[in-house]
């Protein structure tokens, strides 16, 4: 059987990220003898500059006929003076939501050899493994009416729309539940209900949802104070879910937990399983063209696409321990580089992985 991976680059440190984790789904496409072929496409401001447009018509059809996406990272500098829909992330909102790509996955996961990278003590953060489930389609993100305009006294003012369905909180909803019941059966609840009405039904339609699955534990907390417990003890969560703005701000939190946000993936899925895999991260314009760029979330990403997307959860797996045996070895790129650990650069990090997996195989 064929399967068909889109690989959409992207900009700055994307195609330095993605050719690692080209390198390691061909290793493991081998290994494993998947059937996986490579499309290449065009995304973001890479796309802008070749097509006028930063998600062209044949970006989306190629989209549509994957099994699945693999994505670097948009945006930049270069096109910040771009009028908004032409900019690289309005070509990224597009895709996802042209896609339906509504429930975006962030596991943070830390892995114990990067315990002392984590700004925070280690005790706080060894063995945390959370997953923050994002709505990715609606909220604030795309809410219409939006815009800047001039008012009646002359000055200006900037506005956007917060609004849910409740169909579009009932779709990830289901998606926080069903994750957590596979998981440990605890499901935070993230809002802002003591302020703003669109998440005061985002409450009440989670906690309707709960009556169909009484074995998971489900708890509320403002966004506010989500983010101060997220620092604080962030081990009291197993799977938290939120809307669009939360859930980016939150995950980027969540993130530093970790060590770096180089080390996390993420998924975004439609309804029928297919999605885009990334990381979780930009596009990172200050270190791009330089080879110091961490792959792994890219590559951990590949990891998540054959086990949600590509139903191959044991070549999952395999790239996860090989991940871990790197980081064994003492390998590090610079952001997450502690003292008597080996740096090395985006290639070589790659490089590790794949010889890893080689390795691996070799043993079977
Ligand atoms: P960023 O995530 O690109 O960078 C934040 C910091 O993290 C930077 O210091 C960067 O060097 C570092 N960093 C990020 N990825 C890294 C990696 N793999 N290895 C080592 N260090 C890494 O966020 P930003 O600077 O706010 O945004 C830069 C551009 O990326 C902007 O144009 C933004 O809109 C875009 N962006 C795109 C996406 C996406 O494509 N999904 C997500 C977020 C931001």
């Amino acid at each position: 059987m064929t399967r068909r991976v889109l690989v959409l680059p992207g900009d700055n440190i994307g195609s330095e990220i993605v050719t690692e984790a080209v390198k390691v789904l061909e290793a493991i496409n081998l290994q494993f003898d998947l059937g996986v072929k490579l499309d290449y496409g065009l995304l973001g401001g890479a796309a802008l500059n070749v097509a006028g447009n930063p998600c062209p018509q044949d970006t989306l059809d190629s989209a549509r006929d994957a099994d699945a996406i693999l994505l670097g990272a948009v945006g930049g500098p270069q096109w910040d003076h771009f009028e908004r829909r032409l900019r690289p992330e309005s070509g990224l909102l597009r895709i996802r939501a042209e896609l339906q790509l509504f429930a975006n996955l962030r596991p943070a996961i830390m892995y114990p050899q990067l315990a002392n990278a984590s700004s925070l003590k280690p005790e706080i953060v060894a063995g945390l493994d959370i997953l923050i489930v994002r709505e990715l389609v609606g909220g604030i993100y795309f809410g219409e009416p939006r815009g800047i305009r001039t008012l009646e006294n002359g000055e200006r003012e900037g506005y956007n729309t917060y609004k849910y369905a409740e169909s579009e909180i009932r779709r990830i909803g289901k998606v926080a539940f069903e994750t957590a019941m596979v998981r440990d059966k605890r499901l935070c609840s993230v809002d802002k209900s003591n302020v703003l009405e669109a998440t005061i039904l985002w409450k009440e339609v989670i906690s309707e949802m709960a009556a169909d699955y009484p074995d998971v534990e489900l708890s509320h907390l403002y966004v506010d104070n989500a983010a101060m417990q997220l620092v604080r003890e962030p081990k009291q969560f197993d799977v938290l879910v939120t809307g669009n703005m939360f859930g980016d701000i939150l995950s980027d939190t969540a993130a530093m937990l970790t060590g770096s946000i180089g080390m996390l993936p993420s998924a975004s899925l439609d309804q029928f399983g297919g999605g885009m895999y990334e990381p979780c991260h930009g596009s990172a314009p200050d270190i791009a063209g330089q080879g110091v760029a961490n792959p792994l979330a890219t590559i951990l990403s590949v990891a998540m696409m054959l086990r949600y997307s590509l139903g191959s959860p044991d070549s999952a797996s395999t790239i996860e321990h090989a991940v871990s045996r790197v980081l064994d070895r003492g390998l590090r790129t610079a952001d997450i580089q502690t003292a008597g650990t080996t740096r090395v650069g985006t290639a070589k990090m790659g490089d590790a992985v794949v010889a890893e997996l080689q390795a691996a195989a070799a043993l079977v």
